[in-house]
């Protein structure tokens, strides 16, 4: 048996890592007093699957299936769709509140896998509904920067675009169609496809010839309202004032089509990282909530995967504490003490020391290697002496020291020992 093509597994050496990633997420969003929502894998198809969604994502990469009773069901591609169709369902949006959400878990895209590209992966991601204000756009910015800065991670530069109210895109749509048209032929298959369904996504091809076509084309930003001109200046005026990288990309646009006015995409410069080289991004929608039931308001939200921070943390040389982390390990010097010692191994699991026990009937000397192998601090030896006398033995594997320890001592000695 195999996995799944585009799919990995999380081994046991390598999942602390995910633990420290996930919990350095859950400490920033606290900090911020974001809170946390967990909403199912897979949803209705038409929580995704909507007249105005004609992303790649969603037309080409969705897992769709019907469930036993002929429902139709997706797994999820992304998370805001999801989060939002639970929002409105549990009326969770109040007027003059702006809601503050985030979420982590797994999504699904049926995409070619390769380096930082999964079919299986996971995101995490704020949503922030109820208010259209360039200070929350500016924060939300901030904090997407600070889950990755904060993990040490350097050269990362946040790209920034403006794409415009509905009025303006579409104005911008047809001039673009206007003048890519006479040039069809030599555009790409894949951009000869988006010229009628979403001219847009031409903007961010990677091919080089379809480049060169749209240099000298008409640029988003010529058809933005003055209005969302002063916005997005007044988002750069706070970015400005707090330090954040960024640049003024005019062609990036993201992946979905519910995003209108700002959209930013975080990447990273660092080698070996290849094409995929966005860590994350989001944007602002107007109209998600209300198409997904709820009232006409605002909201702004972003998503970072996971996979890539931690090829990003690895690439960069940065490690993490290892949350597994056991400090000591109680062995027994033979078969018949192993009950009595793995009293002592619950006793200190019970008093919060990370203890480790071997459960397996391996030999003394097998024990002991193990737990040099595994970076242990501290032993505790049973044996039969030991018994009688109502001690333990605790050997220090880094000092290469042991002492003989009352068994109603130890809790005592290691909770000094491991201050
Ligand atoms: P998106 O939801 O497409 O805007 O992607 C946001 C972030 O999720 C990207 O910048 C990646 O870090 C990550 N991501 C998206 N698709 C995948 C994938 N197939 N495999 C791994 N990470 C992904």
């Amino acid at each position: 048996m195999q996995k799944v093509k585009g799919t990995y597994d999380v081994l046991p050496q390598d999942s602390s890592q995910w633990l420290f990633l996930e919990h350095h997420i859950h400490n920033v969003m606290k900090k911020h007093h974001i809170s946390y929502v967990r909403t199912p894998v897979f949803e209705y198809y038409d929580v995704f699957h909507r007249q105005t969604e004609a992303s790649d994502m969603v037309t080409k990469e969705t897992y769709d299936f019907e469930d036993r009773s002929g429902r139709k069901i997706t797994l999820r591609p992304e998370g805001t769709a999801g989060v939002i169709r639970s929002i409105v369902e549990n009326k969770l949006i109040a007027p003059n509140h702006v809601l503050k959400t985030y979420y982590l878990g797994a999504n699904y895209r049926y995409e070619r896998p390769q380096k930082g590209r999964y079919r299986e992966f996971y995101q995490t991601g704020i949503e922030m509904i109820g208010d259209k204000d360039a200070i929350l756009d500016a924060e939300l910015i901030q904090i997407a920067y600070e889950l990755i800065s904060k993990l040490g991670i350097k050269q990362v530069v946040v790209k920034l675009n403006h794409l415009g109210d509905h009025e303006s895109r579409l104005a911008y749509k047809e001039a673009l169609k206007n003048y890519l048209e006479p040039f069809k032929d030599q555009l790409s298959e894949d951009s000869q496809n988006r010229l009628s369904s979403n001219p847009l996504r031409i903007l961010d091809s990677k091919i080089p010839s379809d480049q060169a076509l749209l240099k000298d084309a008409p640029r988003l930003d010529q058809f933005i309202s003055d209005e969302d001109q002063k916005y997005f200046q007044d988002i750069i005026k706070i970015l400005n004032t707090h330090n954040i990288p960024y640049e003024i990309d005019t062609k990036l646009v993201r992946g979905l089509d519910y995003y209108a006015h700002v959209v930013f995409e975080i990447q990273t410069l660092i080698e070996g990282f290849g094409s995929q080289n966005a860590l994350g991004g989001g944007g602002r929608y107007d109209n998600l909530v209300s198409e997904l039931g709820g009232p006409d308001v605002s909201g702004i939200g972003f998503a970072l995967g996971l996979e890539r921070l931690l090829l990003a943390c690895e690439l960069q040389g940065i490690s993490f504490e290892d949350s597994n982390h056991i400090d000591v390990a109680v062995l027994h010097l033979d078969k018949h003490l192993k009950k009595e010692a793995y009293e002592i191994y619950k006793f200190l699991q019970k008093n919060n020391i990370n203890v480790d026990f071997d459960f397996s009937n391996k030999t003394f000397k097998t024990q002991l290697k193990n737990a040099i192998q595994s970076n242990l601090n501290y032993v505790i030896i049973l044996g039969e002496e030991e018994v009688a006398n109502n001690t333990v033995q605790i050997k220090n594997l880094k000092a290469e020291t042991q002492e003989t320890v009352k068994k109603e001592d130890i809790l005592n000695y290691l909770n000094k020992q491991l201050g």
